[in-house]
């Protein structure tokens, strides 16, 4: 049976490229960067450089790369080491009600620790007003945090309005843009972010690998206590191989972006007007324009997107209902649910996200088994 992988917002497979430029690192290249001897010096040499390509990439300074072991050590880095460094300074923290649970629930902890926290509302696309956001602060707000993109519906949020406002008020602003790396210019050269939070897997690198840009001047405490590594940010001997999978994952990233970026865009497109002009009563979910390129979130009214799941994965389509990190919870999606779309349109929305192997074929076999499905569902539920 063929497998179409539709779920790359969930994780992306490794480029060959890249698990080979990994490969010499879990081999003969097996140094301790703090080592004094060679074969430690060497890979000291090997993680520098990746550092300066890695802010090469990003527009930034290598100081301001801070490497941890992904996308949620990146955002609860920022988020609680920048509000317990913060604490001589005020204890309150806004975000967004359609952040990851990395970001979520990092400042829900940190509520039960003497923080406050504003959680903005969204717009029915899923956009956060800059107004909205400048009406929250106080003179007590340390940090805002919201996502560059959304994981579930794809939205784009306006990152350079929504810094700007905090700079205007002094406010450090942290986005997570695990989403977005390799989609788009991040604009860390050009807008007020103070931190940024990215991980490999998702831009076709490995697990367990993911930056964190902290501009120079941001107050951090580290979350793990041991050696001096990444600038006693983070403890523990470095990940090498990941550092270089990731490295070059973003180096490939960033070099496809012009060519991929638009091939993607063109097969999402089909996809979503396949569906929506194909089978009836079905719309698509967030932003139509101002969304990543290769995401579809479409709902399919009056039918369970578990029970579509399951079908197309019987067809050999994997796609998604709401994240990976909340499947198997029936609660519904709390980004649409923010978003304001009806309860039952939630229970019967799934995400398509692609990737750069998806093909026209893909697309074309998906809009053929799709339509069965959702009828056999439709008249099943009806009974
Ligand atoms: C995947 C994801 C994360 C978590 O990254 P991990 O590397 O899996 O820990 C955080 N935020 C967003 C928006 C994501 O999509």
């Amino acid at each position: 049976m063929r497998t179409v992988y539709l779920d790359h917002a969930a994780t992306t497979y490794v480029r060959d490229e890249v698990l080979e430029a990994m490969l010499p690192y879990f081999g003969e290249s097996y140094g301790n960067p703090s080592s004094i001897h060679h074969v430690g010096r060497s890979n000291k040499a090997v993680m520098d450089d990746c550092r300066e390509r890695v802010a090469g990439l990003l527009k930034v300074k290598p100081s301001e790369i801070i490497f941890t072991a992904g996308g949620s050590e990146a955002d609860n880095l920022a988020i609680k080491g920048h509000a317990w460094a913060m604490k001589d300074k005020g204890n309150h923290i806004i975000t967004s009600a359609i952040e990851h649970h990395a970001v979520l629930h990092s400042v829900r902890w940190l509520e039960t620790q003497g923080f406050t926290a504003t959680y903005l509302p969204v717009d029915h696309y899923g956009l956060v007003s800059p107004d909205d956001l400048e009406a929250a602060i106080t003179d007590k707000t340390i940090l805002v945090t919201i996502m560059a993109s959304n994981n579930e519906c794809g939205t784009v949020e306006d990152i350079s309005d929504l810094s700007a406002v905090c700079d205007k008020h002094g406010v450090t602003f942290h986005t997570d843009a695990v989403q977005s790396v390799g989609y788009y210019d991040l604009g860390l050269d050009k807008d007020p972010i103070d931190m940024l939070s990215s991980s490999a897997h998702k831009f076709y690198g490995p697990k367990g690998v993911g930056v964190l840009f902290a501009r120079t001047g941001t107050r951090l405490e580290p979350l793990i206590h041991g050696g001096a590594q990444e600038r006693n940010l983070r403890a523990g001997t470095e990940n090498i191989a990941g550092m270089i999978g990731l490295t070059k994952a973003l180096e490939i990233a960033y070099e496809e972006m012009p060519v991929a970026v638009p091939r993607i865009r063109g097969l999402r497109d089909r996809l979503i007007e396949g569906v929506l002009s194909g089978i009836p009563d079905t719309g698509l979910n967030g932003h139509p324009t101002q969304r990543l390129p290769h995401n579809a979130n479409l709902y399919f009214s009056r039918i369970e997107g578990e029970g579509i799941l399951l079908k197309l994965d019987l067809a050999g389509i994997c796609a998604s209902s709401g994240s990976a990190c909340t499947s198997g919870s029936l609660d519904p999606s709390h980004v649409l649910a923010a978003m304001g779309v009806d309860t039952m349109l939630i229970h019967g929305s799934i995400r398509f996200s692609l990737g750069h192997r998806t093909t026209n074929d893909d697309i074309d076999y998906v809009l053929e088994q799709l339509p069965p499905i959702v009828d056999r569902l439709r008249e099943m539920s009806a009974v």
